[in-house]
């Protein structure tokens, strides 16, 4: 999973990243240029809920048949 969002990249100043496949704390979030890694995914998940908010609704959006179920 890829989003661009803050904070830039120190290393190359990209703001795409890839994220974890999903909500997992053991995974890191790296730089999707460089692969830098800005630290384990629960720290930042916080600063990242929105983003991940938005992805979500966005693939719900693309995949309507499967989020249909009450
Ligand atoms: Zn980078």
């Amino acid at each position: 999973m890829q989003a661009k969002t803050n904070p830039a990249c120190p290393n190359c100043g990209s703001m795409y990243k890839r994220f974890p496949p999903g909500r997992e704390d053991q995974y890191h979030v790296f730089c999707e240029e460089c692969n830098h890694d800005f630290g384990r995914f629960d720290a930042l998940q916080a600063d990242y809920e929105h983003v991940l908010s938005e992805l979500e609704s966005h693939l719900k959006a693309l995949h309507p048949d499967e989020t249909k179920k009450p």
